[in-house]
């Protein structure tokens, strides 16, 4: 690890030449390359994380462009899986950092290999499905993770930590019926559209809950959903705790983990 390339990085005295080191000894799993997924990678590299493992079984599209920090025209041209096209680049931006390409579907059998061995996980899908998938998995093997969603000018970020926050299923007791087990019906990107900057400002967010989560500073972690709109200027914020069900939940109270099912 080079300590010139983190200088300033590690000036910043609450994460620090300590912060730095852990960072660099952590794994994290960003699954999709989209949007959220590529932001977040980005950032995430560029801080200086040991291992990031990429999962998305897309291929860039020219209509990925404007919000999708990773992919160039020559990408959208030659349409490379996003994994591969995604890792390319990220090895460039950080030698240092192991990217590990993951071009498979998640789904319940191939979550256990995507996520084997890494201390969190960074949501950028675009689909209510795969995010309950994700959440049973965090929940059961006690990983904790960030959720994000973005649709038109406006996001929300969620930090869940099992053992300590609500689980998305406390919040969001099922898949929402617009957002059916076909994921094309739940992608927010194709149905409504989505701002640039939206996305970018929604995907810092998670990568910095991932940096304190992963550099031991888990007591800075964000306890409240925040809801930015960045087209009507609001900002929501509703404490976690508030958000707990007053029946027990399925998932983290009753230990059933119905999406990690067949
Ligand atoms: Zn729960």
């Amino acid at each position: 690890m080079t300590s010139k390339r983190y200088a300033r990085q590690i000036a910043f005295t609450a994460f620090g030449a300590e912060g730095q080191k852990r960072l660099a000894e952590s794994s994290v799993l960003v699954v999709g390359a989209g949007g959220l997924g590529s932001w977040a990678a980005e950032l995430l590299v560029r801080a200086g994380v040991g291992h990031l493992r990429l999962c998305d079984d897309d291929s860039v599209e020219l209509s990925n462009l404007h919000r999708q920090s990773l992919y160039t025209e020559q990408d959208a041209a030659a349409c490379p899986l996003k994994a591969e096209a995604a890792a390319t680049r990220l090895r460039a931006i950080n030698s240092e950092c192991r990217i590990e390409p993951f071009a498979e579907r998640i789904d319940h059998l191939t979550i256990h290999r995507a996520a084997k061995g890494v201390h969190m996980i960074v949501d950028g899908t675009d689909n209510f499905p795969t995010r309950f998938l994700l959440n049973d998995y965090a929940v059961k093997y006690g990983i904790p993770w960030v959720s994000a969603g973005v649709m038109e000018g406006q996001g929300q970020v969620l930090t869940l930590i099992p053992g300590t926050t609500p689980c998305l299923r406390c919040i969001i007791p099922s898949v929402p019926p617009c957002c059916g087990e076909d994921d094309q019906q739940g992608n927010a990107c194709c149905q409504f559209g989505v701002l640039g900057p939206a996305v970018a400002a929604i995907s810092a967010m998670q990568a910095a809950e991932a940096i304190k989560l992963l550099s031991g500073h888990i007591a800075q972690a964000n306890p409240m959903m925040v809801k930015f709109d960045f087209w009507d200027n609001t900002i929501q914020r509703i404490a976690l705790s508030k958000l707990r069900p007053s029946t027990p939940c399925p998932c983290c109270d009753q230990n059933e983990y119905e999406y990690l099912e067949p």
